[in-house]
């Protein structure tokens, strides 16, 4: 399978939290910035003409805030340089406090088949504290307008004060309002945003309390019929993201836009996260990478092992043996035994069983030498 991520850097305001490239001062700049990113996708159109493209991803800052004719731009540059196949999964991130039934039937128009909300939170005073720009009453409203559509709506745990019960709230609100997939993150207190001064004055929920209120939401999500099917991912049956489960599958994707990152051939590259740098390169005719990196030998394998056991399908012993020419229980003999409580091992696959998924990271670096 293979995926294109397109970066739309603009926000009205900068959530609390929010350590993405999002740049709520540069929207004065959407016009070079749009002109670029087509001229970025037109650029890299001949090394990528023998791909066929199983998903599209419009995600930011906020693609919903900018005027909707450079989505739909966008959208025609991608039909017109690249072979998008038919059924593509085509998905455009939005903030409740932006969507308007006219922006909608111009997505729709353009070939937008899914649409991610960041709900974050049922509160509409947590929503203020975290400088969303939207409250709970925008969300219904966009939930309304997009009755019927593949729908996923974005969670957050972890925050100041928050509780079971705040937890249940945001589900149900947004599995009743109709979404067919959440995403439910564990908030990460980043340098240099204003929520790391609220983690360092102790005033957010310590790592054991935010594991407890992720494992009531985990049980939550589930009653109400969403299965889980990667750490932070739950969908109902039929509607994971296959944008993202082409990242941990290990697929190849090509990103456009500043901070976007690539993985082509075994080549994993990343545009640079400044919109000055960025526009700078294209109109230069050259590419806008800060980082690239050629994986090689046992690096593509560690990869591909980690990637897969952040997911409940885990890791398919025999698509292993067949890519890497030798065999999984082998290869990984000592890791397999020292995290043997934490594992789901069958003839065909082993997994990370549920109630260790939200420590992953800790299993995994046992499978990494
Ligand atoms: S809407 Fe998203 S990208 Fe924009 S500031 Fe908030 S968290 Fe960051």
């Amino acid at each position: 399978m293979s995926g294109i991520y397109v970066h739309i850097p603009f926000c009205k305001q900068k959530c609390t939290y929010c350590d993405f490239a999002s740049y709520p001062h540069e929207t004065g700049k959407a016009d070079l910035y749009f002109g670029c990113l087509y001229r970025e996708m037109k650029g890299r159109a001949e090394s990528l003409k023998d791909y066929g493209f199983d998903t599209v991803y419009f995600g930011g800052g906020t693609p919903s805030f900018v005027d909707p004719k450079y989505i739909v731009g966008g959208m025609k540059q991608l039909r017109n340089h690249y072979r998008i196949k038919d059924g593509a999964e085509i998905t455009i991130e939005m903030n409740p406090g932006t969507v308007t039934a006219e922006k909608l039937a111009l997505y729709k128009k353009a070939g937008f088949n899914r649409f991610s909300v960041g709900l974050q939170s049922a509160d509409d005073e947590t929503l203020r504290k975290l400088n969303r720009i939207h409250t709970v009453r925008d969300f219904l409203d966009a939930a309304a307008l997009l009755k019927g559509e593949n729908f996923s709506a974005d969670v957050l745990i972890g925050l100041e004060g928050q509780t079971e019960e705040d937890v249940k709230k945001s589900i149900d609100l947004a599995a009743d309002a109709g979404a067919s997939h959440v995403s439910m993150y564990a908030l990460k207190p980043e340098e240099g945003t204003p929520m790391f001064g609220k983690y360092l004055n102790g005033d957010l929920p310590s790592e054991d309390e935010t594991a407890d209120l992720y494992d009531f939401g985990v049980k939550h999500l589930a009653e109400k019929g969403f299965e889980r099917y990667e750490i932070s991912n739950f969908a109902k049956p039929g509607f994971q993201s296959a944008h993202n489960l082409n990242y941990w599958h290990r697929g190849q994707y090509i990103g456009f836009g500043v901070s976007a990152s690539s993985f082509i051939g075994e080549r994993r590259f990343t545009n640079t996260e400044s919109i000055d740098e960025y526009t700078a390169c294209i109109l230069r005719n050259r590419v806008a990478e800060i980082f690239s990196e050629e994986i090689e030998g046992d690096e593509r394998m560690f990869e591909y092992v980690m990637l897969a056991l952040r997911t409940s399908e885990g890791v398919n012993k025999r698509d292993f043996a067949s890519k890497f020419g030798v065999s999984f229980d082998e290869r990984f003999k000592t890791a397999l035994h020292d995290t043997a409580k934490c594992l789901s091992v069958t003839e065909e696959r082993v997994s990370v069983l549920p109630e260790y998924l939200f420590v992953q990271n800790q299993i995994v670096v046992h499978f990494m030498n």
